[in-house]
């Protein structure tokens, strides 16, 4: 019994098992002790109980399996008739009908620091990979960390999430910038962060726009789930600025992207913007698989149709749930619900993914679903694998630079701007 005892200790230590409810703990180890389960078997149970509690579905004790005998045989039936039951749920199609949210950050708590920071934030986007067909999108951190809480941001996880850092030295590093002036360039300040979240705060819009100025080459993209647009609607916006909304459905934006504002708000913020004649765009990432979900995307693709231009959108960018294993692991430390990890998951590039079967089924979609725009906006995969665009588009670029080259190219038409390569 001891011997079971500190085996059992040994596999659960460095898990989550003790931020498992109690009476969960106690019924694991019950088990875990009665069944003989291997370490891994044990580590694997303490995860599949977290999982089901996030995704707000049956206890790891109402899905573990009826069993009599404790034989050998017996232990490995149940252990796989448990993985069953639970890859069943997993891979059941989502509903957030009922699903109840727990212990989500429902107000912004920040610390602010401002600091001076080693380094500058500018550097290759923070997600691209040659094994994904990329656009070498540069980003510059203008921030550290986010105010927002979007349960799936794999970005968020390396920041601590309540200390918002300025860089005291921000303005200064992006004057002394010394980049090419007879090269375009395409840069990014909302990918590890909001980029309107926190307004001008520091002088960090200033400065940008200063940039933008200083910088006609750059094509300089700011990237938002807010609807924080005083500075541009009280300031002259330089041309080579882009404004772009991370957009999702009321479903995914109530029950995942805790925070942020309303799908409402963040139209009505785009469409004011646009009315400036700031050339913006949308991004629909992650999209996300549930009951129903190609209808409701279906309604926010139709309404950006109705109420936008061609002419005022540069771009609509498409992309979906990718997840690395550090991830997952931060996300079952969290004690919240989400049910962006309930999915069946299989392997895209060495990250778990959708299976190819529903995203080329989102991705078709989606696309199909601007028809009216094709020809008129730039549409590009973000961090899809090569063969999914000829499946969404019917084309592919042949390289991550035949892609840039080609995104330069209808950015800069779309600004007015020379298009220097
Ligand atoms: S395609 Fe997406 S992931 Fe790849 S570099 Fe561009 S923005 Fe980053």
């Amino acid at each position: 019994m001891n011997l079971q005892l500190d085996k059992f200790n040994d596999s659960v230590a460095g898990t989550i098992f003790y931020k498992l409810p109690e009476n969960e703990q106690k019924f694991i180890k019950e088990k875990s002790i009665e069944f003989k389960f291997s370490f891994s078997q044990i580590r694997q149970i303490v995860d599949m109980a977290r999982d089901l509690d996030m995704w707000n579905e049956k206890t790891i004790e109402e899905i573990f399996p009826e069993h009599s005998l404790h034989t050998l045989r017996e232990k490995k039936v149940v252990f796989s008739r448990l993985k069953k039951a639970y890859e069943e749920l997993r891979s059941k199609p989502n509903s957030y009908n009922g699903f109840e949210l727990k212990n989500q950050r429902d107000e912004q708590k920040f610390t602010f620091k401002t600091e001076t920071k080693e380094g500058f934030g500018l550097g290759l986007c923070p997600v691209a990979s040659e094994k994904t067909r990329c656009c070498n999108l540069l980003t510059l951190d203008a921030v550290e960390s986010c105010g927002f809480d979007c349960s799936y941001c794999s970005i968020q996880s390396f920041y601590n999430q309540n200390t918002i850092t300025f860089d005291s030295g921000f303005a200064e590093k992006l004057k002394n910038l010394n980049l090419e002036k007879n090269r375009t360039y395409h840069i990014g300040t909302g990918q590890s962060l909001d980029s309107l979240l926190w307004g001008n705060r520091e002088g960090i819009l200033d400065a940008l726009f200063d940039f933008a100025r200083q910088n006609p080459n750059v094509i300089l993209e700011f990237k938002t789930k807010s609807d924080n647009i005083k500075y541009f609607l009280q300031n002259c916006v330089p041309k080579n600025i882009i404004c772009t909304w991370s957009l999702n459905t009321p479903t995914i934006i109530q029950n995942e992207e805790h925070l942020t504002a309303s799908l409402d708000k963040r139209i009505s913020a785009a469409r004011r913007v646009a009315d400036k004649g700031v050339k913006i765009g949308f991004h629909f990432h992650p999209i996300v698989e549930y009951e129903n979900y190609l209808d409701e995307y279906g309604e926010v693709y139709t309404r950006l149709l109705k109420e936008f231009q061609p002419d005022e959108v540069a771009l609509v960018s498409f992309g979906t749930l990718t997840f690395i294993k550090p991830v997952i692991k931060q996300l079952r430390e969290r004690d919240f619900r989400s049910k962006i990890t309930q999915m069946p998951f299989e392997d895209a590039s060495g990250k778990s993914s959708y299976p190819h079967v529903t995203k080329v089924e989102m991705f078709k979609h989606a696309y199909e679903s601007f028809a009216p725009w094709h020809k008129k906006v730039f549409f590009y995969l973000c961090m899809e694998e090569h063969e999914m665009w000829s499946k969404t588009f019917g084309y592919q670029y042949a390289t991550n630079n035949d892609f840039e080259r080609a995104m330069l190219a209808a950015y800069t038409k779309k600004l007015q701007m020379e298009f220097l390569i």
